[in-house]
């Protein structure tokens, strides 16, 4: 199952979610932010929601890479926001020589 996530737009928490940014354990690939990473509440007992809302764990960022759809969940304080000419647009690689 894909994680679900909350999205964002704009700079939150210090977070600049139109950027893009390499995350510490990938140097080479620049990812997009889509949002918080969220789950839906565990639920038990009679307080049962049916349609329970989902809830953003701030600490943990939804990503995918530069041109690609898989999403991956990271640590918010792995990311590192890169300028907007450290990455290939074509190929999502940083320090790439495409059409430069
Ligand atoms: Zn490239």
């Amino acid at each position: 199952m894909k994680p679900q996530h909350i999205e964002k737009t704009g700079i939150v928490n210090g977070i600049n979610f139109d950027g893009r940014f390499k995350v510490k354990r990938w140097p080479a690939v620049a990812v997009v932010a889509l949002g918080y990473f969220a789950e839906y509440p565990e639920q038990e007992g009679e307080d049962f929601d049916p349609e329970p809302e989902l809830v953003a764990d701030e600490s943990r960022i939804v990503v995918v890479m530069v041109g690609d759809d898989k999403r991956h969940v990271v640590d918010a304080s792995d990311l590192i926001e890169l300028a907007e000419d450290a990455y290939c647009p074509s190929c999502g690689q940083v320090g790439c020589g495409h059409g430069r």
